[in-house]
This record gives C-alpha cells, structure tokens and sequence, in this order.
C-alpha cells in the first residue's frame, strides 16, 4: 500500500486525516514542529487504528530535515497541513505567517522535486473566494480578495501549487478547500485542541460548556440571515478527512491538477449551532449577542458537487453528530491533550 507524508500532521485535521487513511491501509508517516499540537495526538492516532505512525518532530521549512525524511521513507503523496491558521494573529504578525505558510509550502515542493515525489494535496480554505464571490462558492470562481494576511498566504499557496504544476507536468496537486471543520472523532480520543483562547465557535462553544470560559459572545445578530446571526457550512472532521483519503486515491490514479470544495453545502447560523449544541448534549452554553466580529461575511457555504461527481465523495454526519462528537472530546479532555498526557501514556 502507498504511503503518505503528512505535513503538520499532529493537528486537529491532520490527526483524523491520518485515522481514516490508516483505517484505508495506507501508511502513514508524519512531521510536525508541535508549534500548535502535540505529540500525545499521534500516539492516540495509533491507539484507535492499532497501527504504527513514524512521527518526526521537524520544522517543515527545514528542507535539510525534510530531506532525511524524504530519503528514509518511500513517500508516494504528500498532504500539506503545516500552517498558522489563527485570522486575528495574521493581522498582527503578517510576517510570521507569510514566513510560515509561504516557506512550508516551498520547501515541500522543493524536497518532492528532488526525490520524485509528484502528488501532493495542499489544505485551502473558503477563504480564499474573497468577498467578491456569491454563495454558494464553486470551484469555477476566481479567487477573490482576502481580508487578512491568513488568507492571503492560502491564495499564494494555491498560485505557487498551480505554477509548479504548470511547469512540471508530472507533478499532480489537489487543493482541498475547506469549509468551517467541527466536531471530533467518535472515540472522544482526539479533536481540536487549541491554544489559549480559542478564536473558532465551537471549541469556544464546547469551552464554556465545560466551565473553562464564562460565557461566549455571538458576534452581530443584524446580517440579512433568516435568525440574523452569520451563516457557515460547518463540516464533521471525520466526514472532512475521508475527503482526504478519497482525494489521496484519486491522485495516486490519475495525473491532474483539481481544486475541491470540502464542504456539506448546507449552512446553519451561530444561534442553530448553540441550541443544537445544548439540545443534544442537554447542557447549557452562556451566551449572550454582541457586535459583529470585523471581516465576517453574512453566509459562506460551498456548492459541493464537484467532490461527488469526481471523487465520489460527500459529508455524511449531521450537525447533531458533529455538535454531540465535539462534546464528547471536550468533556474527555477539558485541558485538551495535556490534561491527559499522564492517565493515557
Ligand atoms: P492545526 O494548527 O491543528 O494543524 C496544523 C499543524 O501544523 C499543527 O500541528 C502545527 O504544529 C503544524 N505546523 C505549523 N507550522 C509548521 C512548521 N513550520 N513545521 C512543522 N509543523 C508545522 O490546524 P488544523 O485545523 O488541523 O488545520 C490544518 C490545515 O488546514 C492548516 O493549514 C489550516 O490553515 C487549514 N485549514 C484549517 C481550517 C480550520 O478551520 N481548522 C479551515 C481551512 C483550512
Ligand atoms: N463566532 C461567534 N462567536 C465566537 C466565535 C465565532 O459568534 O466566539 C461566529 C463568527 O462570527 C462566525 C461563526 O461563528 O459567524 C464561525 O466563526 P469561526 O471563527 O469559527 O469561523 P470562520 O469565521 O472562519 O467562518
């Protein structure tokens, strides 16, 4: 079976990325720096597959490190999740983000070159259709306008990726847009488990719940959505990373350059989020509603047609699955993986 290199593999999706491609029977192999993980993830990663996983601690803009990687394996795909993702922190350090982002990206694509590794699927996000575009996003559009340096270094990477191709016609790439990835795998072993204050909902959500926060503040309940709070295609992580292994499957067969929405193309508001999250789980979320966060868009959702047409593939959990799954990671590990380190190594 091939075997795939899983860049910022510890993460939140690259964790249940490498669950669902190890259930497949690929193998796994993954590097990360812990800038925003840890290794305790992979470690459960095995313990639900019962497989092994070879975990390098490496900062992917190393392309020596990268190298060592590249000669003691026999890597057939890469999938690039090695990235800062935080919007807010983009803003206050666009440096460190184009640094990051921009740097993994080419420092990839360099070390594939040299060992002949020609597949490679690169982590996108809505994102990167901007303002200018009108829901639902299809991958026919033209990239727009982003609102912060995060989003800009995805356009880039897309441009680099796409150039590359073009120049070198062995090498495939897929970019996987993403819509907004909640919920956790069913075991409650691995989720998201961010650092500090959380900037998304959901862990900000499953945190109150919890008691690790007072109270979460919906941002602006005056947007021209059916409850007035903003609209988003949340999608269950789990439903995201078979996305992975069908688009790993489609890229080990075919050479192609392709773009795909991961998305359910249905979205829910904020406030469908909340009672949904405190209806199946039967807990109360402090909520109260404030001002709009700046740089939100009313609605984002994805046409997701293209993905089943071509790769077969299409979300399948519910919102009560993801709202009822990221609870259950939650209440199993309030301190998120620290807080378990010890009862499970
Ligand atoms: P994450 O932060 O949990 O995972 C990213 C991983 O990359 C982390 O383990 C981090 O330590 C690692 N990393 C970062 N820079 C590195 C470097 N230079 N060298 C080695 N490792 C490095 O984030 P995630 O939610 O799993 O997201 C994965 C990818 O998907 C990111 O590129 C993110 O931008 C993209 N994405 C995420 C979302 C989302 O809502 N979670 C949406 C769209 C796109
Ligand atoms: N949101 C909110 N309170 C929070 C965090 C987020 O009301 O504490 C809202 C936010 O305004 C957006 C939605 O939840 O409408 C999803 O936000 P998130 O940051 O998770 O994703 P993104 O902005 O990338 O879609």
């Amino acid at each position: 079976m091939a075997t795939v290199f899983l860049a910022g593999g510890a993460g939140y999706i690259g964790s249940h990325t490498a669950v669902e491609l190890l259930n497949a029977g690929y193998d796994v192999v993954v590097a990360d720096n812990f800038s925003n993980s840890s290794p305790e993830a992979i470690k459960r990663v095995e313990k639900i597959t019962g497989r092994m996983v070879k975990l390098y601690e490496l900062d992917i803009k190393d392309n020596s490190k990268l190298a060592e990687v590249f000669r003691e394996n026999s890597i057939d795909a890469v999938i690039h999740f090695a990235g800062l993702k935080a919007v807010g922190e983009s803003v206050q350090k666009p440096i460190m983000y184009y640094r990051n982002n921009i740097d993994t990206t080419l420092a990839l694509l360099e070390t594939m070159k040299e060992f002949g590794v020609n597949n490679i699927l690169f982590s996108s996000s809505a994102t990167v259709y901007g303002e200018e575009n009108k829901v639902p996003f299809t991958e026919t559009m033209a990239r727009g306008a982003c609102s912060n340096p995060y989003g800009w270094t995805k356009s880039m990477m897309e441009q680099i990726l796409e150039d590359a191709a073009k120049a070198d016609k062995d090498l495939s790439v897929i970019l996987l847009r993403y819509f907004n990835p909640i919920g956790a795998h069913e075991s409650g072993m691995i989720g998201e488990d961010p650092l500090g204050i959380p900037n998304n909902l959901m862990p900000y959500v499953s945190q109150v719940a919890v008691g690790r926060r007072e109270c979460l503040t919906i941002f602006g309940n005056d947007y021209p959505t059916p409850d007035g709070t903003c609209r988003r295609d949340y999608i269950h992580v789990v439903d995201l990373a078979k996305g992975h292994v069908k688009a790993i499957d489609y890229i080990l067969a075919n050479n192609c350059v392709e773009i795909f929405n991961l998305g359910t193309g249905t979205p829910y508001s904020v406030t469908e989020i909340v009672d949904t999250f405190e209806k199946v789980n039967g807990i109360n979320v402090n909520h109260v509603y404030g001002p709009r966060r700046e740089g939100d868009l009313a609605e984002l959702y994805a046409n997701a047609d293209k993905a089943l047409k071509i790769l077969g593939w299409k979300a399948e959990k519910t919102l009560e699955d993801m709202c009822r799954d990221s609870w259950n990671w939650q209440k199993n590990n309030p301190d998120g993986y620290n807080g378990k380190k010890e009862t499970l190594a």
